[in-house]
Parts: C-alpha cells; structure tokens; sequence
C-alpha cells in the first residue's frame, strides 16, 4: 500500500498523523509509534500507527475496552450532582 501523506490516522484517536512527527523523535521518545488495537495479539493486522500519548493511554486494554474505559471516565467526571 502506498504512503499517502495526511492520510495515516492514529489507531486509538483517529486523529491525522503528521509524519514530521516521525523527525521529531529523541532517542527512547518516538512522538509516533507502533500499536496494537489488541496488545495481546501480534498479527499484522492489528497493528497500525498512534501518537505516543494514545499509545501510552490505551495500555494493555483493547481498543474496545479502553474505549469503553474512557466513556466510564467521561461518565463519572460529567456528573454534577
Ligand atoms: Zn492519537
């Protein structure tokens, strides 16, 4: 598949990512890297790209849990009572 830029979308967010990120890794602190919408499943199809921050976010959840996860999160810190 070719490499389109402003096309690759971050696995966990959904959010564009910009390759310049990719420049601006420091040793040990890729701002992109590799993720897994099921950690514990290595197989190339479930493997895409996410910004460093959602990789570490998501953990060693699911997509779907962590998804589920972060609405539990929304729903609780949403409360005003
Ligand atoms: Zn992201």
């Amino acid at each position: 598949m070719p490499i389109v830029p402003h096309t690759t979308r971050c696995l966990v967010c959904r959010g564009l990512l910009d390759f310049k990120l990719f420049a601006e890794a420091k040793r040990g602190k890729a701002e992109i890297e590799t993720s897994h919408s099921n950690p514990r499943l290595h197989r190339p199809d479930n493997v895409g790209f996410a910004h460093r921050a959602c990789n570490i976010a998501q953990g060693n959840k699911t997509l779907d849990e962590f998804y589920d996860w972060i609405k539990e999160i929304l729903r609780a810190t949403s409360r005003c009572d």
